[in-house]
This record gives structure tokens, sequence and C-alpha cells, in this order.
């Protein structure tokens, strides 16, 4: 039988305690105290930085009419669903989006540097169905933003979409949807499809002063060209001569720095927790492999690599990038299943032994590649891994042997603590500044609908945020009791993986699926019971609980970030952590024996509030 000194025996090189012993000091040393005052959230106020500059908001008509189906958000949710409902013969169908044109995430970030950081082979949706082929393995933002313009053109999703527009308000009235939108839309639809997505608000570093910047300061999602120059595929020559300060060390931060050090006179890039920074390999896609692909060659790929970064194993791992490779070595996945043969404590301890070696390969690539100690020691990320959004480039790490590149640490002062008219403060020390890019992320989580930016009245008159007043209540995270026909695609209550693309599109294609049986059937209501958010309530909590101590522990320990709710994470994970492969067999099972349950005919009782049982 195992024991505790077989595992220590396996991993000769590592000292488990120094490590976390110094992993709970970075954690320690970075508290956060009252997160509610970390960021503004761009609205109200901050409202200006969160508006499009690229598109400039034609006037319009208000629309008055009815459609069957309406997609409220046009990003890769809401054209995969919009795609895969046009397929199954739905003409009406509108897609509402906020950007002025589609592309979601896509559309509004274009700061230099963008690419997607998932092979974009397995990322962007239906590649075989729209037809091209990525130039590259990981795209260009702006590439993805092309082939999502392809997918909106080839399902002719563009047809009766209203872009440039906010839905304001979602009611159930007469049967039906009311739908109001801040262009001074009111019209009606059958079903609805929240696709709003969980990181669409960006928000701003709370920094005293800040508003005093007399300099340009934007978001990286709203990247302003008229002050830098250039263009996605043009140089930045607008940053000649200029000091960049740059806030925000994340998955857009590393791909923002190298680029812009190319033409700013001097970069100061402000880090408070740095990531993980991986091998990326980025190469052109190889023509000759492109024509010798099978059809369902894009599924089968992106079905092995959410296998491989689920923590199952699908025999071969046809990917081969650093992410697979790194779920290799820790073979487990934090929102997936286990395939250690090991239990218990002896798993956590290996596990934990797999985690360090990762790490400490990560750590030593900091070594090989930044030439001064002093700034590599402060890029090495000292935590356990997936505790922050990895992130994978070679061009990040040598951008510090730059000389107009300078890395200023505010780990203990938990940020930059002024903002003066020209200038950032760190520990009293003043760093002249004439171009601000706060590349400080977005609120995590929080569609629109959670959020609060979209109210959902149901058919008992209530919002569903008054019906969530205890946490989210979902059949398999999409349907609620109470709100017939209304669907949202997101994170809650369902499963979650790094090729967050694939999930929605899954998503996508149980709802279409949901939606034409209903028709199929003549119902004209799907709508679950409440006594089925219950069983699925409890199914959740019984399939999370022979490791959610584990995960809780896990994320308590992390360094603060938006992963662990900035280190106050205490409460159960709501997600389904079986992972997604689990799950859709599950729901291609549930489809098969039990859709009937939540399909309801005109004019049957649809059943009693939730409040009754709350
Ligand atoms: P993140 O929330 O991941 O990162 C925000 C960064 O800002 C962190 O480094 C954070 O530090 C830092 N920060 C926040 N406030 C301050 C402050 N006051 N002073 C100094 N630093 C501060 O946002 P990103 O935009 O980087 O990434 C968001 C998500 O977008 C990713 O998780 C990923 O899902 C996605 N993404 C995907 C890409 C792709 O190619 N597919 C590319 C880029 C992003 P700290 O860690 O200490 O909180």
């Amino acid at each position: 039988m195992t024991t505790v000194d077989d595992i220590k025996a396996m991993f000769p090189e590592i000292d488990l305690d120094a490590i976390r012993e110094k992993y709970a000091f970075e954690r320690d040393r970075r508290e956060r105290g009252d997160v509610s005052k970390l960021y503004h959230r761009a609205t109200g106020e901050w409202e200006r930085y969160g508006a499009d500059p690229y598109i400039p908001v034609v006037e319009r008509e208000p629309v008055r009419d009815h459609v069957e189906v309406l997609v409220v958000g046009g990003g890769v949710a809401g054209l995969s669903v919009g795609s895969r409902l046009r397929e199954s013969g739905i003409e009406s169908l509108r897609i509402v989006e906020e950007g002025g044109d589609f592309g979601g995430t896509w559309y509004w970030n274009r700061y230099p540097g963008l690419r997607v950081d998932i092979e974009s082979h397995v990322y962007i949706p239906r590649l075989e169905e729209i037809g091209g082929f990525p130039t590259e393995r990981y795209s260009r933002g702006y590439e993805v933003r092309e082939f999502l313009h392809r997918l909106a053109r080839h399902f002719d999703l563009y047809r009766d979409a209203l872009l440039h527009t906010r839905t304001t308000k979602l009611e159930w009235q007469d049967g039906q949807w009311t739908v109001r939108t801040d262009r001074g839309d009111v019209f009606t639809a059958t079903y609805v499809i929240v696709a709003s997505g969980g990181l669409a608000t960006p928000k701003l570093p709370n920094i005293p002063g800040i508003e005093d910047f007399k300099g340009s300061l934007f978001h990286s999602s709203r990247w302003d060209y008229a002050v830098t120059g250039g263009g996605e595929r043009e140089p930045l020559t607008g940053l000649e001569g200029k000091k960049v300060g740059v806030i925000g060390t994340g998955a857009t931060g590393v791909q923002i720095v190298p680029e812009v050090a190319k033409y700013a006179e001097r970069v100061t890039v402000f880090q408070r927790t740095p990531s993980t920074v991986s091998f990326r390999g980025n190469r052109p896609t190889d023509e000759t492999h492109v024509g010798s692909l099978e059809p369902g060659w894009q599924r089968r790929r992106m079905d092995n690599f959410l296998a491989m970064v689920s923590g199952a194993d699908p025999g071969e791992d046809l990917v081969q990038d650093s992410w697979t490779e790194n779920w290799k070595l820790l073979r487990r996945h934090n929102t997936g299943t286990y395939v250690s043969e090991l239990t218990g404590e002896l798993r956590e301890l290996y596990e934990e032994y797999l985690d360090a070696r990762v790490m400490n390969a990560i750590r030593a690539r900091v070594d090989e590649i930044v030439e001064d100690p002093k700034t590599a020691e402060l890029l090495k990320p000292w935590y356990r891994f997936a505790c922050k959004r990895p992130t994978f480039t070679d061009l990040y790490l040598p951008a510090f042997n730059e000389p107009n590149v300078e890395l200023v640490d505010t780990a203990d002062c938990g940020g930059p603590s002024l903002v003066t008219e020209n200038s950032v403060l760190v520990d009293g020390k003043e760093y002249e500044i004439d171009v601000l890019v706060v590349a400080t992320g977005f609120t995590a989580g929080l569609t629109a609908v959670l959020a609060g930016a979209l109210p959902v009245i149901g058919r008992e008159g209530r919002s569903i945020l008054e019906v969530w007043a205890q946490g989210p209540r979902t059949l398999h995270g999409y349907m609620t009791h109470e709100f017939p026909n209304f669907f949202q695609l997101g994170p809650v209550q369902s499963p979650n993986a790094v090729n967050f693309s694939h999930i929605l599109q899954l998503h996508g294609e149980h709802v279409t699926k949901m939606i034409v049986a209903a028709k199929e059937a003549g119902a004209a209501y799907i709508e679950p019971t409440r006594e089925m958010e219950d069983a699925w309530a409890a199914e959740l909590l019984e399939v999370t609980a022979p490791e959610a101590d584990v995960i809780v522990e896990f994320k308590a320990a992390c360094t603060p970030g938006f992963y662990n709710g900035e280190g106050k994470y205490r409460a159960r994970p709501s997600e389904y952590r079986p992972g997604p492969v689990v799950f859709q067999e599950m729901l291609a099972d549930w489809r098969a024996n039990r859709i009937g349950e939540v399909l309801h005919t005109a004019g049957e009782p649809l059943g009693e509030p939730t409040s009754a049982v709350v």
C-alpha cells in the first residue's frame, strides 16, 4: 500500500513545507480588506470607460414587433445558439447586442497583441460549416472576430438583429415576453435566451486620484487607438516618446506589455500578482495538414481537448499544447474528475507534489528568460497552478530584458497608492506617465441578469433576483421555475472548463434541442417545476460533496484574485463538478427520456411560485 513516505520519495527535489510556507506568505501579504472597494465598474459615473470607441452609434427608429426567439448577446454564446436555431429552421430570430457589431469579447477587446489563448481550431465555433481556416495556431483577435462575423453571415444572423442596443427589461406578460431596450424598442418574444457573457463589464482600479489623471487613460477592452496610433494590424506610432503605464498583469496584461514596449519610450508595469506564464509555441497553420482533415475533425478535436483539460483520459492528446501538457502533468483539473488511483489525503498530497513540480518549472522558466535576477524574482508566481488564469506567451518575459521596460512590484500595498495628474505613485515613489492602460479585468461571473443590469420579471410578477434571493435556482443551469420559455447560458449550476467557447456551444445546442422538442410536441411553454430545481440542487451537492472541502481549501489558500472572490472564497462550489463531458452525457439521456417533464400545453397550470418553499 502506498504511504506518505512513498509519495515524498517520488519527489526528492521538492521541499513541500518550504513551498507551503512561501505560498501562505505571498497570499497573506496580499490580503485585500474590503473587496467591495477595490474596483469601479464601468457604469454610472464611470460609464464613459465602457463606451464604444470603435463604431459610432447611429440613430434608428424603435422596433415594435414580435419575434419567435430573442437572444440577448451576440458574442460566442449568442452566435453559437443563433446558428443552431437558424439551422433547426427558426426564421424569426433576433439577436440584441450592446456592441456595434457581433463578437462580444472579441468585439470589445482589440488591444495590441491580442490573441486567442486556446488553440483557434478548438476555440472558434463551427469552422467546418463556415469554411476557412485560422492562419495561425493562436489567432490574432481580429481574425477571431472575423470568423465570428463569418459565422453570423453564414447563418443569416444579422437579419433582424439590433446592434448597439442594450436589453433593459424582460417581462412575462400574456403568455409571452415583453422586451425593452435602451433604444426605446418594445417588442415581444415567445422564447428568450440570455447569452450576455460572464466577463462583460470592465472594471477600473479604485486608486485614489485616478479621476484626476490628465493624461490618457483607458481600459484594455476599450483600446484608444486615437491615442496610441496605429491599429490592430498597424504599428503604434502614437506611442513614440510616450511613457506608458500598464496596471494589471493577468491574461490581458501579459499580451499588451510586449507589444506596447516595441513603440513606447518607457513602459512601467505595475504588478500586484504575477501570472503563470507558460510556453506558447505559436505557428502558422500547416496547409497540407488542413487538406488532410477528415469531416468531423473539429468536434473530435474539441471533445478531445475538453476531455484532456477536464481530467478525463481520452487516450490521445490531439492538441498537444501547454494547456494539455500542464494538465497531463497535473492529471487533474480544478473543475473536472480525478483520475488518480490514490484516494483521500494521499491523493491530495500526491497532487500537491505534482502541482509543485509544474509550478517549479514555471518559476524556473522565469529565471531562464529574465536576465535581471531581482526582476525575475518578482515575476515568479507563488501559488498553486490555476489559482489564477494560466497564461501562455513567449513574448512577455523577454520584454523585461528590454531597457525601456520596468517592473514595479505593488504586492505589499495592494497596487499603486495614488494617481496624480501625470504620474502613478507606489510606496512614495513617483512614476511619470502619459498613457495609463488599465488591464484590470471584468466583473467576473456576473451576467447582465446577475449583475442586476437586466431585470427579468416572471409569470408571478417577481424578478428573478428576488426568486434567487437565497441563491440561484435552476434546472441544469438553464431554466428557472416561474420563468417560462426563458434560458440562461452561463456558468451557474453547470460545468466550467478552460475552453468556455466549447461549453457555450454545447449550451446552445441543448437549448436549441429543447425549443425544437417543444415545437414538435406542440407545447406552449418550457418550464421546470420547483421540485426539479430542488432535485438539481441536491444532485449538485451530492456530486460535489466528495471534493467540496478540498476545493474550498484550495481556493482559500490561493493569492487573491477574481478566481477566488479576491481571497474571500468560502462558499461550496455550485458548478457541476463531474465536468462537462459527464454533463453532456447526462443531458443527452435527460433529453431522450425526461424532456417531456418540462413541456406544457397552453392553459396547463405551471405550478406554485417558488416562495412557497423557500
Ligand atoms: P484579470 O482579472 O485576470 O486580471 C486583472 C489584473 O489586474 C490582475 O493582474 C490584477 O492583479 C490586476 N489588478 C487589479 N487591480 C489592480 C490594482 N489596483 N493594482 C495593480 N494591479 C491590479 O483580467 P484580464 O483582463 O487579464 O483577464 C480576464 C479574463 O479574460 C481571463 O481570465 C481570461 O478568461 C480572459 N482572457 C482571455 C484571453 C484569450 O486570449 N483567450 C486573453 C485575455 C483575457 P491581482 O492578480 O493581484 O488581482
